[in-house]
């Protein structure tokens, strides 16, 4: 059956099928399948085990050989053939969270599928089985299996596709429907770099400071204490007050950057707020740690440990001059860095800070070679320092001249008559994972995205949409 035809075919077949699919849709949206403690043969827990068992159900019913490997991911296949064409998606969802108007579990209003999961990423699993189904029923011929992989954990960390691809054959042509249209062909590597030390004393002394909770977003508070000779409180925060515009032409970003100034005898607290963004894209944000640190640092040669906190602070700039891990490529842009968390704890009578920097660098870069970069990088003779870092996860690419991205591109455009080019993006989609694969949807550009929300919803347009989409590229992969 060649594609015509086949466009054809689906332009009846979904119409006769679009009541069950969103019958099943709702079936899948009312199991809560959060990452959950695990179980025998459940790592992932009891519920992600009911959304595998669900699907698996649903494949057989559709006379569609399934299998469950090892509670960590199922995959669903049609045809023959040495090679495979894969569809990634995965069962988990993130918790329910607050704000909701529809029913979280599911619930159909104006043209829309509501619930957890509806988008991210129950919408694409449902439509990947269906395409299944009908080319299978189509009985177009295959030369390559067809494979749709589900995995358990994509919201926490991967661990489900790693162990898939640890046992299971990897694809001729993958891509994954959990990030957006047109298409990602490139995504930056990342690297986390964890900075420590002990905070010394001085005439000025910085004894606690907090902000940020996780490393890949630009943290949007900060507060440290300061102990200041009594007397001398106005007179500090008078001098820290002349250099806010210093540091806000340091920190950059749209802002605001603001303080506030809390006295108390002998202590100085100070609040930061800046504002939030994704860690991919640092230059859009205002990241109050960093200038929190700058401004405290401006107290000059009488605060303690102050080379120190001025690495710190350097350390947070947002292309990574800081670290000495600078660069860029034409085809992913700039390296990104984030102080995304900062912490002091106490230990042994010692004020102990730490740092936590989320770093995305291009997809023409070595990250080994920018981690030596950082672990050597130019830092103060302080012996408690210490710069380590403690993940570092490599870049993924797709050639965008490839058969498969021209072939998906292609589709695509004819679909919805959307142009827009492929894309490059800061990095951490699920196609990551397939070796050679992209991300392929389910988002188009300009249409809201509502994953992780409140009111998360998928239209049933575009539901029957990605049905059509998907089944066409499966089957033009697969011939
Ligand atoms: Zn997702």
């Amino acid at each position: 059956m060649d594609q015509q035809s086949f466009i054809s075919y689906l332009d009846e077949w979904i119409p006769k099928h679009t009541d069950d699919m969103i019958s099943s849709l709702l079936e899948l949206i009312s199991i809560l399948s959060t990452d959950q403690a695990p179980a025998e043969g459940q790592p992932f827990g009891p519920e992600v085990a009911r959304a595998f068992d669900y699907y698996i159900q649903k494949a057989s019913e559709f006379g569609i050989s399934s299998k469950n490997v090892d509670g960590y991911a199922i995959h669903a296949e049609i045809g023959s053939g040495d090679e495979i064409v894969m569809a990634l998606t995965h069962a988990d969802v993130v918790p329910i969270g607050t704000g909701w108007t529809r029913n979280p579990l599911g619930e159909v209003h104006n043209g829309k599928i509501y619930g957890r999961g509806a988008q991210d990423n129950k919408g694409p699993t449902i439509a990947c089985l269906y395409a299944l189904k009908a080319i299978k029923e189509s009985g177009a011929s295959l030369n390559r299996r067809i494979r749709h992989v589900v995995g358990g954990n994509e919201e926490s960390g991967f661990r489900c596709v790693r162990h898939y691809f640890e046992v299971e054959e990897k694809p001729t042509y993958g891509f994954s429907p959990d990030a957006m249209f047109p298409l990602v062909y490139a995504e930056k590597g990342s690297m986390n770099v964890r900075v420590t030390a002990i905070l010394e004393a001085g005439k000025y002394s910085l004894i606690q400071i907090s902000g940020g909770e996780r490393p890949n977003i630009v943290p949007e508070e900060a507060n440290a204490l300061l102990k200041v000779p009594e007397g001398e409180e106005q007179h500090v925060v008078n001098a820290l007050q002349t250099f806010i515009p210093h540091v806000e032409d340091i920190v950059g970003g749209p802002g605001p950057l603001s303080f506030e100034f809390i006295i108390e005898p002998g202590a100085l607290t100070i609040n930061c707020t800046g504002k939030a963004c994704h860690a991919s894209v640092p230059w859009e944000g205002t990241n109050a740690v960093a200038g929190l640190l700058h401004l405290i640092a401006c107290l000059g040669d009488q605060l303690g440990s102050r080379d120190l906190i001025k690495f710190l602070a350097h350390a947070a700039d947002i292309y990574g001059k800081g670290l000495n891990i600078e660069c860029e490529d034409d085809i992913s842009g700039k390296l990104s860095c984030n102080l995304g968390v900062c912490e002091s704890s106490h230990k042994n009578g010692n004020t102990v800070v730490t740092g936590i920097y989320n770093i995305r660098y291009p997809v023409k870069a070595s990250g080994q070679e920018l981690k030596q970069r950082a672990l050597t990088c130019e830092r103060p003779e302080t012996p408690s320092l210490t710069v380590e870092v403690i993940s570092l996860s490599n870049s993924h690419y797709t050639d965008p001249d490839s058969f498969l991205v021209k072939t998906l591109l292609q589709i695509y455009r004819e679909e919805t008559g959307d142009y827009s080019p492929p894309i490059a993006i800061g990095g951490g989609t699920y196609a990551k994972v397939i070796p050679g694969g992209v991300a392929y949807g389910p988002v188009r550009p300009g249409t809201p995205e509502t994953a992780h929300q409140a009111d998360e919803f998928i239209s049933i347009e575009d539901l029957l949409l990605l049905v059509k989409i998907y089944a066409r590229a499966m089957l033009a992969l697969a011939q």
